[in-house]
């Protein structure tokens, strides 16, 4: 079944010319001029299509009806040098099958330039696209990037639970994971629901960060990552987020924020290095049809040092700015992604690492600075998006740990598992967390989150 060449190759290899030649793909254009047919075929192999050349006599004219935009065809031919320009090879068809039919008359992508809003509604459709084969294609080669990059540097990829039963780091934005009837379910004696009786024994949610299980890990393997699905019930609608998204997250033995630091600039810009390198075609497609700097800023990446600098310094830069923010700022605040966005795209004209945040708005395992205030957190902000990266050095000293999980009423008794690794054979260690849809906004010039992910989860949508 499986016959002939990808469209990649029928493109490239000049050896091929004059020999015949078998292709299977969809109609993306069928163009009749006098008595010759011209059938553009794509097979997701790349960007453009093969060009076949089919004489209008020497097929049954009931079968060209069939061969429409949309069509699962196959085709056999000679290879020729193309005589139009545009395209260096086509097929000369000698033999057209069609397998499946696409009806003009409903096919929803019988005519290009839909926008974008409109193809995420057709979702299982929308693959079809040149847009979205790029950004598939693009995402294909950035996880197999990802992968490539730790192991040449000896970490190992650990696969962190998709459930848990942990809810230290996002109470109230987790997916509940329960089989009980929730018409009817077993009640305390309190009246609350009696997650004793469920599948596990207890309350369990989707995980929002796999974190936890890379520390245990690399007290043992020294250098992991996770690279899975996370999940976050939060109701931000915004073009940035997700309930369902991937993050990878890599955790270090040995590692302090410095190191941290080196290897999140390190790995982002081998990542985007890569898409140059191994996905250029796509990329300029993208570049030309959405965002004509896309190119440019991905170089100015891979070519620049990003900026690092204290959250106090930062605070300070953004009230001196004289710029109104919907969200002021002042010493203590969270940062908006306009806040962000300004430091990187007005201010430093650069990718920045930020660190040192105040401990009260972050996580109860941040390593506690001296000046008992901060935390040794890492953002790396980015031109666009915003917050690309999260991560920090870890408190590996148990008393401080334990004491700032009391002050924010985290239960030392449930988290006995976490708190071991500070009891036996505890080492400065560190980590983050990179959102590999960011990350792909950032190399496709996408801009919204929702066009970067196959199926998009977001609050009241979840069709496909
Ligand atoms: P933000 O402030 O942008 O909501 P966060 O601080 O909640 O992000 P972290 O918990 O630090 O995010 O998660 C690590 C990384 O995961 C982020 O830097 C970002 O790249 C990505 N990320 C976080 N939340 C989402 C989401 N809802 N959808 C997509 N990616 C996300
Ligand atoms: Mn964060």
């Amino acid at each position: 079944m499986r016959n002939g060449y990808k469209v990649i190759t029928l493109l490239k290899d000049t050896s091929l010319i004059g020999k015949e030649v078998t292709v299977q793909g969809w109609v993306r254009t069928k163009r009749d001029s006098k008595n010759v047919i011209f059938i553009a075929i794509n097979d997701g192999s790349v960007l453009d299509n093969i060009q076949v050349v089919a004489d209008a006599e020497k097929f049954d004219a009931d079968l060209l009806k069939l061969v429409t935009t949309g069509a699962g065809v196959e085709i056999r031919g000679t290879l020729s040098e193309s005589q139009g320009k545009g395209q260096a090879q086509e097929i000369l068809a000698t033999h057209i099958h069609v397998f499946g039919t696409a009806d003009p008359a409903t096919y929803p992508l019988q005519k290009k330039g839909h926008t974008l809003e409109f193809l995420r509604e057709i979702a299982h459709l929308r693959f079809r696209t040149n847009t979205f084969g790029a950004v598939f294609r693009i995402r294909h080669h950035m996880a197999f990037a990802i992968h490539q990059y730790f192991n040449g540097k000896g970490f190992f990829y650990l696969h962190a639970p998709i459930i848990t039963a942990s809810d230290a780091e996002g109470a109230g934005e987790m997916f509940r994971v329960s089989v009980l009837d929730p018409k009817n379910p077993p009640l305390t004696e309190t009246g609350e629901i009696d997650y004793s009786q469920d599948f596990f024994g207890r309350a369990t949610n989707l995980t929002v960060s796999g974190q936890l299980e890379g520390e245990l890990a690399a007290m043992a393997l020294s250098e992991v990552y996770t690279f899975g699905p996370t999940f976050r019930a939060e109701n931000s609608n915004t073009a940035r987020h997700l309930a369902e998204f991937w993050m990878i997250e890599p955790e270090m033995a040995f590692y302090d924020i410095t190191d941290n630091m080196n290897l999140a600039e390190d790995f982002i810009k081998y990542l985007v290095r890569y898409a140059l390198d191994n996905c250029m075609t796509d990329i300029k497609f993208l570049n030309d049809m959405y965002d004509k700097e896309l190119i440019e800023r991905l170089n100015f990446v891979v070519n620049n040092n990003f900026i690092r600098l204290n959250y106090t310094e930062a605070i300070d830069i953004l009230v001196g700015s004289g710029q109104k923010f919907d969200y002021p700022v002042k010493w203590g605040t969270d940062l908006q992604s306009e806040h962000e966005r300004y430091l990187v795209e007005k201010h430093f004209k650069c990718p920045v690492i930020l660190t040192n945040y105040p401990k009260e708005i972050k996580a109860f395992y941040m390593k506690q600075n001296d000046d008992g205030k901060t935390v040794r957190a890492m953002d790396v902000l980015f031109p666009q998006i915003g917050e690309i990266i999260g991560g920090s050095q870890r408190e590996e000293d148990y008393d401080k740990l334990v004491n700032r999980m009391k002050e924010m009423n985290i239960s030392e008794h449930e988290m006995w598992w976490f708190l071991d690794t500070r009891r036996f054979g505890a080492v400065p260690h560190a980590g983050f967390g990179l959102g590999f849809e960011r990350l792909l906004l950032f190399v496709t010039g996408m801009k919204n989150i929702r066009d970067v992910i196959p199926f998009p989860r977001t609050p009241k949508n979840a069709e496909f």
